[in-house]
């Protein structure tokens, strides 16, 4: 009998909620995806690179065309100079690269400090690296860094910190001031960073995404990752990258190439082309989310629901505790898509040891105005 490497590991809360709401004829606000397709463009651009025989091995690293692409943009917001060649590294999407990444810097014997409610995938990740993870608290309720804890908690076997900005699930941004903090904390020691900032651009009321990008001490031991998939509404594609300074990226390609190589060529040969041809469309996305985030907030108000809207990303989360304070946020979960027809995440599984407290789900407005018509039509009339 095999011996499970990942003992309690089972199927994601994403597919479990997403199937649920697919048996339930409920809308699906819970996996984080748009119900609606990326710009016709890019799908156009991606279909001619298709036909026109773009369809064997890219190079290991990625189209040269897409690296630049990906260099340009990192000028253009962060202010920095990256090599396309030496820094930049394309993969088949975010999870991927986080799981790279995490085998480039981890042994067994270290530990790897995340920040709860944290991304799914970044535990088994370092687990299957053979360290161990060391689950911190984000403090609510603005799921903000509780830095003197951070402090004891780093020691000589900390190899990494993960850090997610702006956050999944809760929407919360970490701030410049906080990036300084960071660097106080691992100056002088053999400590990386991996920043997942998928969700960089969608920020709100004009806020500055402090990606780490821009912090030239914190960069030098970070491994940066974003995905397409977010940035232009094609979740299903998943291509995505790793910016890091050109040692770690030599690691980490070394890593990347076996486990898959490389990734999807057409796909990649059209999102070089339609980010030369559309800049405008990384201006454009704050708004458009904000709008939608706008709109679902301003619908809920109508609700026994309460919330603060969310800072970045295209998640809302929402307290229901003056709706069904007997059930936790599991059974809320169910009992919202199975009872009402509205799917959502709980936070709990986000988590080592959930809040006791915690009243909270996530909704996704990455959706259409209708659908978040008429989501918040049923969660108004609970
Ligand atoms: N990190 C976070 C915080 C995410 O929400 C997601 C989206 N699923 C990913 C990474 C993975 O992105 P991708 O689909 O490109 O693998
Ligand atoms: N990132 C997406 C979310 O948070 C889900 C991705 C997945 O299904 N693995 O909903």
């Amino acid at each position: 009998m095999l011996e499970s490497k990942l003992p309690t590991v089972g199927t994601t809360i994403f597919t479990t909620m997403s199937q649920l709401a697919a048996q339930a004829g409920a809308l699906n606000l819970s996996q984080g995806f748009p119900d609606f397709d990326g710009p016709e463009a890019l799908r156009e651009a991606v279909c001619r690179h298709l036909m026109a025989g773009g369809n064997q091995y890219a190079p290991m690293t990625g189209l040269p065309a897409l690296r630049e692409q990906v260099a340009v943009k990192v000028a253009r917001f962060y202010g920095r100079s990256v090599s396309a060649d030496q820094e930049i590294t394309i993969t088949p999407g975010a999870t991927q690269a986080i799981f790279c990444a995490i085998q480039a810097v981890l042994r067994p014997g270290d530990e790897a400090i995340v920040f709860d409610p944290c991304y799914d995938s970044y535990e088994p990740s370092i687990r299957l690296a053979g360290a161990s993870c060391i689950h911190q608290a984000l403090t609510l309720p603005d799921f903000s860094i509780d830095w003197q804890r951070l402090a004891d908690a780093i020691n000589p076997r900390t190899r990494l910190i993960v850090l997610n900005t702006p956050h999944n699930p809760s929407g919360a941004l970490l701030s410049t001031a906080d990036l300084d903090r960071l660097a106080d904390l691992v100056r002088g020691r053999d400590l990386y960073i991996l920043s997942d900032e998928v969700y960089e651009h969608l920020v709100y009321e004009g806020a500055e995404h402090a990606s780490v990008l821009r912090h030239a001490e914190l960069y030098e031991r970070a491994f940066v990752i974003s995905s397409f998939g977010k940035t232009y509404h094609v979740t299903g594609w998943k291509t995505g990258y790793v910016v890091a300074p050109p040692a770690l990226t030599a690691e980490l390609r070394k890593i990347h190439q076996y486990v898959s190589f490389t990734a999807v060529t057409p796909l990649q040969g059209g999102l070089a082309e339609f980010m030369a041809a559309h800049p405008e469309h990384l201006d454009e996305l704050p708004g458009f989310y904000q709008a939608k985030r706008d709109l679902f907030c301003s619908l809920l108000e109508g609700s026994r629901f309460s919330f603060r809207p969310a800072a970045g990303t295209y998640f809302q989360l929402a307290d229901y505790s003056a709706i069904r304070p007997d059930l936790d946020d599991v059974a809320m979960a169910r009992w919202l898509t199975l009872e009402h027809g509205v799917a959502s995440i709980p936070i709990s599984v986000f988590y080592q040891s959930p809040p006791a407290e915690a009243r909270l789900v996530r909704f996704c407005f990455a959706k259409r105005e209708d659908t978040l018509r008429e989501a918040a039509r049923r969660l108004c009339a609970i």
